[in-house]
């Protein structure tokens, strides 16, 4: 992996950029006191830009008076293996002489300098941002490592520098995924807000009391997976199934109040483990804002949804109430069309084969993979059909597309002037890809890059 290496004065914020940079990984990092005292590495991503990011954050216990000597001892062999020096600045203090002496000492050196002046948030950076022109190392990306600003232009000033680094998988796990077996067993996670029906439908799947349900909200229940064969009926054909029981990991009974909250954070755990969640909604409840919250985080983290309304048995204006839930996800979730919507009960076991059926069926086509050639038809046309638009008279220019991954399928597509392509385009391809290469209702993602 390429490095980046993050140089500046202490309270910066440099250590914030890191944590930014690295994101869910920050565990992985060696971060022990003593270990790595005066580096510390992490694995970044940046919009599909892997590297490694380091950390000078040792020189925070220096003496600012000798900084200068102390860097020059500690980091030269640093700034030897880097690709990229981000040098930090902060906007709101404004230039500081140690920061001139840093500029430099870096001038001196032979890496390519991005220079960032963070904590650019509202107006207050402004001053500080023209400031920073006077360093001499280009125009300076106004940043918020706190707010995660500028991001984009980070990754429009590294991509030209590191992109003949990147390995080959865009993702270390993309090895594993790149062979779908749909004959896998099915990770499957239900979930929902208390008293959906959640155990009373494992239950029913199962066809025994495995699971303790009753009226009461949130009994312990100790089973965390089960594994299990449904029955196809339309083959005969018995298919391995891993339900998932969320509600199960958690230790023990808590206070209702406390189980509306908590059926947000099961949700997020089912994330972990299950390829397909099923939200189960109470038909005597509707769609809820909670319902909504927990079918938008499964989306964003790229697993396969399917909603299903439970206690179709009790629901009062059957199609009333269908109807109307259609309306609100399609309203609701803007991110993906056509989520699958289903009816059941748990109690008369209607429509619990569909269900199942349904999760296999979207499992292949999250799991799908479109060959280059066939996709860049598709694209060929799509651009032909609806040309991108040419924002101040120059055209933006779309090159072709690739499919870097599956489970979910994620989509890179190269060009130049991407920074200019407006959102509604954008959507306009998406949903291209979506309908006409066979990815309904699955959440996809599409990563822009410019090649060099
Ligand atoms: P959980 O908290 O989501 O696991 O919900 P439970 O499975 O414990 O069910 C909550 C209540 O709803 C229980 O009283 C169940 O008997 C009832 N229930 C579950 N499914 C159905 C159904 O399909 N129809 C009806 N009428 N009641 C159901």
């Amino acid at each position: 992996l390429p490095q980046v290496i993050i140089i500046g004065r202490p309270n910066v914020g440099k250590s914030t950029l890191f944590n930014r940079l690295v994101g869910k990984k920050l565990a992985l990092v060696d971060d022990q006191p003593g270990v790595t005292r005066d580096r510390r590495f992490g694995e970044a991503h940046l919009l599909g830009l892997d590297f490694t990011i380091v950390d000078t954050a040792g020189w925070e216990d220096d003496d600012p008076s000798s900084l200068p000597g102390r860097m020059r001892a500690q980091t030269e062999a640093a700034l030897d293996d880097a690709d990229v020096a981000l040098f930090v600045i902060d906007a709101r203090a404004g230039l500081t002489p140690l920061d001139e002496e840093i500029a430099r000492w870096l001038r001196e050196q032979s890496v390519p300098i991005v220079l960032l002046a963070n904590k650019a948030e509202g107006r207050q950076g402004d001053g500080g941002l023209y400031e920073a022109f006077s360093l001499g190392f280009g125009e300076p990306i106004a940043f918020s490592a706190e707010h995660g600003q500028g991001l984009g232009d980070l990754f429009e000033a590294l991509l030209p520098l590191i992109e003949d680094k990147q390995p080959e998988a865009p993702d270390e796990d993309a090895a594993d995924e790149e062979d779908y077996d749909p004959a896998a067993i099915l990770k499957l996670a239900i979930v929902g807000r208390p008293n959906a029906g959640k155990s009373t439908l494992i239950n029913a799947l199962l066809r025994d009391d495995r699971l303790l349900t009753g009226p009461e909200a949130g009994i312990t229940r100790d089973s965390i997976a089960v594994d299990w064969a449904w029955t196809d009926p339309a083959s005969g054909e018995a298919r391995p199934v891993r339900l998932i029981d969320t509600a199960g990991m958690r230790k023990k009974a808590q206070v209702v109040e406390k189980l509306e909250k908590m059926s947000v954070a099961d949700a997020r755990r089912a994330i972990d483990f299950a390829e397909v969640v099923v939200l189960l909604l109470d038909a005597t409840r509707g769609l809820e804002h909670q319902d909504l919250k927990i079918a938008s985080m499964v989306l964003e983290e790229g697993r396969a949804l399917i909603i299903a309304i439970n206690k179709w048995d009790v629901a009062e204006d059957a199609s009333g109430l269908f109807n109307g839930v259609r309306a609100a996800l399609d309203e609701g979730l803007a991110q993906v069309r056509g989520v699958p919507l289903l009816a059941v009960s748990a109690r008369t076991g209607k429509g619990l084969d569909q269900l199942v059926g349904a999760a296999f069926t979207i499992r292949d086509a999250w799991s799908k993979r479109v060959p280059t050639a066939a996709l860049n038809r598709w694209f060929d046309d799509a651009l032909a059909a609806n040309p991108p638009p040419a924002p101040g008279g120059k055209r933006i220019k779309l090159r072709y597309i690739t499919q870097a991954r599956i489970r979910p399928p994620s989509f890179v597509m190269f060009g130049t002037r991407l920074d200019m392509l407006p959102e509604s385009y954008r959507r306009y391809l998406v949903n291209g890809i979506r309908r006409e290469l066979g990815f309904d209702a699955v959440p996809i993602r599409l990563t822009l890059r410019s090649p060099k």
